[in-house]
Order: C-alpha cells, then sequence, then structure tokens
C-alpha cells in the first residue's frame, strides 16, 4: 500500500468513516495527484496529505428562531474552516434541508483548490444552515438569518473568514447576514461578499459564477479550434449559476434549450426563454412548470416521472451540457446517454455534481470534462474583487469586472493546460486542476512552518 492509499485508508477509517461526499471529493484529489507526490518527495516528509484533509476548525452551532406566529424553532449551523495557508477562509453559505457536516466539509474541501487555482490568496471554507427558506415569509427569513449570525459572528472578519452566497442564499439573505453583523460589532468589516450593490457589493457578482463558467468553456474549445455559436448546450438548474451561464451562451451564439429544478425539467426546442426564466425563477420564486404554461415550444416533465431516475434534461442531444444545480445530479445512466447522443464536452457549474463513475465513463470515451473546482471558480474571483473595492473604496465598472472575470477564467485554463502538459496528463482537466491547487497549498503550507 503507497502513501496515497494508505491515507486514504486512514482518513476512511477516522475523519469520513461516515462523511460519503466529503470521501469522495477527497479521493478524486487524492488520486490524482500521484504523479505530483512522486515529484515531490517533501510532501510525503512533511506529512502534507494528512495535514491537509483535516479542516482546521468546524464551528457546529444551534441556531433558535421565531416564525411570524411566535413558534420557536431549531435548526443547525455549520462553518468549516478548512484550511487558509493561502491567507483568509472563503466560502459560501448554503441553506438547504439537505445541508449537513458531510456536505459542507466535502464543498470546503473543494473550496480550498478551486480557491488556489484561481492564483489569488484565499484559503477554503464553506457554512450553512439546514434551514429552507422556501416556503417562508421575508420576516422569517431575516429572523432566521439575524439568528444564524448572532450564533458565531465572533469567528468572522475581513482577514480572517469571509462569508458568501451559495444555494438559497443570495442579495436578500446576504444583506440581512450583514446587516445583524454590523448590529453586532458596529463596524463596517467586510465579512461577506455578494452583497447587494447597495451595501458594497460588486458589479458583475451576480453574474460571475455563471459567466465565468461559460467563458472557462470557451477558452477550451478555442484551443481546440472549435467554438460554442450554433451549437445545442442543455443545462440543469435554474438558480443563480444557470440563469447566468444561459445568459452567457445567447451572448456566444449558442442555443441553450433545457433547464430544471428541484422539481422537474424543460426542454424549450426554440431555446430557452431568458426573460421568462428570470421571472419565474427570480421575481415570483415558482416552479419551471409555469415556463411550460407560457410557452409552446417548451415541454415540462415532472422529476417523478424522468426515465430511469435521471433528470430529462440529459436525455436532450447537445454539443455541450452544464450540470449547474447541485451535487451528484448527473450519474452513470446519465452520461451513458450524453454519450449517446454524442455530447462533446462537459463542463460543471454546479460542486461536483458529476458522479465518479459518470466521470469515469466520459474519460473513457475521451468525452472533454471541465472540473468545478476550475470552470465555476469565476464568482469567487469575482468575491475576491469585491473585498478588493470594499478596502480600497474605489469600486469598478461591470465592464471591468467582466474584463477581469474574463482574463482570470482564461488564465485558470492555461494554467491547467501547463499542468497538463508538465505531467503528460493529454486532457485530464480534473488531474490538472487538482495538482496545480494541491501544490500551491503545499508549498505555502511547507513555507510556514508546522
Ligand atoms: P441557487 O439556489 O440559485 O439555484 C440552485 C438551483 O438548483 C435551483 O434551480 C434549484 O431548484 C436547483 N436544485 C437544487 N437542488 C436540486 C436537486 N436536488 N435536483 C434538481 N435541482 C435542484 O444556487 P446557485 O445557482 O447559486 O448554485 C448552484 C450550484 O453552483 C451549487 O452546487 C453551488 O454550490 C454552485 N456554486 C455557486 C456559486 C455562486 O456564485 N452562486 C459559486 C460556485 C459554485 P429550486 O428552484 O426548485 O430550488
Amino acid at each position: 500500500m503507497d502513501y496515497i492509499e494508505l491515507a486514504m485508508k486512514r482518513a476512511k477509517e477516522t475523519n469520513c468513516s461516515t462523511d460519503t461526499n466529503f470521501f469522495q471529493a477527497l479521493k478524486e484529489v487524492l488520486v490524482s495527484i500521484r504523479p505530483l507526490m512522486e515529484n515531490h518527495p517533501e510532501y510525503k516528509t512533511q506529512n502534507i496529505i494528512e495535514r491537509i484533509i483535516s479542516p482546521n476548525r468546524a464551528i457546529y452551532f444551534k441556531i433558535e428562531w421565531l416564525d411570524d406566529s411566535n413558534n420557536i424553532h431549531v435548526n443547525s449551523g455549520y462553518r468549516i474552516q478548512f484550511n487558509n495557508a493561502l491567507d483568509p477562509y472563503k466560502g459560501g453559505v448554503r441553506f438547504h434541508p439537505s445541508v449537513n457536516p458531510d456536505i459542507l466539509k466535502f464543498l470546503a474541501f473543494e473550496q480550498i483548490f478551486k480557491n488556489a487555482i484561481t492564483g489569488l490568496h484565499i484559503g477554503g471554507a464553506k457554512g450553512g444552515a439546514d434551514f429552507d427558506p422556501k416556503g417562508k415569509s421575508d420576516k422569517e427569513i431575516m429572523k432566521f438569518c439575524q439568528a444564524f449570525m448572532t450564533a458565531f459572528y465572533n469567528s468572522l472578519g475581513s482577514d480572517i473568514d469571509v462569508l458568501g452566497g451559495d444555494i438559497r442564499v443570495g442579495a436578500r439573505e446576504v444583506g440581512y447576514l450583514f446587516g445583524q453583523y454590523k448590529q453586532l460589532t458596529n463596524s463596517y468589516n467586510s465579512i461577506i461578499t455578494s452583497k447587494p450593490l447597495a451595501l458594497g457589493g460588486s458589479l458583475g457578482r451576480t453574474e460571475a459564477t455563471g459567466y465565468g463558467l461559460i467563458y472557462f468553456t470557451q477558452t477550451l474549445l478555442e484551443d481546440m479550434g472549435e467554438t460554442l455559436k450554433g451549437k445545442i448546450c442543455t443545462i440543469s438548474g435554474s438558480g443563480n449559476v444557470a440563469i447566468h451561464a444561459i445568459e452567457k451562451l445567447y451572448d456566444l451564439g449558442a442555443v441553450p434549450v433545457t433547464c430544471s429544478d428541484s422539481r422537474g425539467a424543460i426542454h424549450d426546442s426554440n431555446g430557452i426563454d431568458l426573460a421568462l426564466l428570470k421571472k419565474i425563477k427570480l421575481e415570483r420564486r415558482a416552479s419551471l412548470e409555469y415556463y411550460a404554461h407560457e410557452r409552446k415550444s417548451a415541454t415540462y416533465v415532472k422529476k417523478e416521472n424522468y426515465v430511469g431516475g435521471s433528470s430529462h434534461v440529459w436525455d436532450i442531444p447537445c454539443f455541450a451540457a452544464f450540470p449547474c444545480a447541485t451535487q451528484n445530479e448527473l450519474g452513470l445512466t446519465c452520461a451513458k446517454k450524453l454519450i449517446h447522443n454524442d455530447v462533446k464536452i462537459i463542463a460543471e457549474g454546479a460542486n461536483m455534481p458529476t458522479t465518479p463513475e459518470a466521470i469515469e465513463v466520459f474519460q473513457s470515451h475521451s468525452i472533454i470534462f471541465a472540473p468545478a473546482k476550475a470552470a465555476n471558480a469565476g464568482g469567487v474571483a469575482v468575491s475576491v474583487l469585491e473585498m478588493g473595492q470594499n478596502n480600497s473604496l474605489k469600486y469598478l465598472s461591470f465592464e471591468q469586472v467582466d474584463r477581469r472575470l474574463k482574463g482570470i477564467m482564461s488564465n485558470i485554463y492555461s494554467n491547467i493546460k501547463m499542468t497538463c502538459d508538465t505531467y503528460d496528463l493529454e486532457m485530464d482537466l480534473i488531474a490538472g486542476a487538482n495538482i496545480l491547487g494541491f501544490k500551491r497549498v503545499a508549498d505555502a503550507m511547507i513555507m510556514q512552518g508546522v
């Protein structure tokens, strides 16, 4: 058993014994960094794997809040401050019934390497609560956000740990979280990004993850002598990432034909009507079923009617597929359908949306696969621009942010490709991204001593 196998065995027996999502993320990274470990024996001497796979600090807290009828509710809140070798912890906050320590550990672990790949100075963290904003009144959401912040505000700081948005945490929730922090500390300390513009947010942050995903894909395709122009694309999700990916696909002349939510999927053969989608999901916060009511060219398939349990989105033939909803949403059955329909590229907008079995089959069919930690890093990159603007009080225009985002995504691709070339990995962008991110963090850890 070599050093990596031993480290995985130990992790499985100790800090991953019940954490299946975390172990999945950890295994993907460790298996692919083997060539790096062979070239850097000091990582073994420095016991770097064991040090990197354990969170520096995990904060678990109770959140008590009052609903509109004055009933008291209790939720569980978490912040995993995983690694700060590259400076302050940085990562989003997710409010969803599925949130638990395992999900947040996997997200925080991925965030370390994603942040490192951007080349910016930020460590990795993630937080959240098993609270569902769906169906709650605005006042209840405010009360919950205030209670969430009260429970752990003293662990935050603009040079300690900076929060951001994620699933079901958008500008409204960020505003309430930030407002409560200011109430509690009597200070303006930029402890959260993705803020509304009026609270010091950055132009272009809302669009950044979706736009960045498409910029990354565009750069990759250009490198292969291809383009997105005129190409049919399938997208899952209909939240922040999916909507802005669809918007940028249209800008580049592609034809996005699907989207989905937690209840079902839309296929619109004429191309997704973006204005209608925004109205339904961002203004009304309603189900996609209404999209099909208003659009003759669209079909709606309810989740319970998905064939073989795999989202209807992946039944549709396409050139490029962009999973932008949630973790492990694209499994082996979906992958086989996509391959059968001659897909050319998969680019992950969501975090770890593709299962290991699906990745394996894509790779064995030489389908280009752009992993989340590279392809969706645009959001965190613009969050760092937001932090810079808050510190300097100098604000950038939308065009300036967008240009910087495009440059960052293009650099991420070039650096990963260069890593692939160095280690003879051909187009294995997963291994290239993992090696690039791991090396930056490991080197910083070693330089700072034990
Ligand atoms: P949103 O909450 O805005 O949207 C999430 C979308 O996914 C919604 O359409 C939601 O449906 C759908 N969804 C959630 N769970 C499921 C499920 N089990 N099956 C099918 N659909 C589901 O989140 P974001 O768009 O911000 O985030 C999406 C992904 O991108 C997440 O993995 C997140 O971690 C990742 N990400 C986001 C970043 C950002 O800047 N926002 C940055 C980097 C990564 P419904 O409307 O019914 O809730």
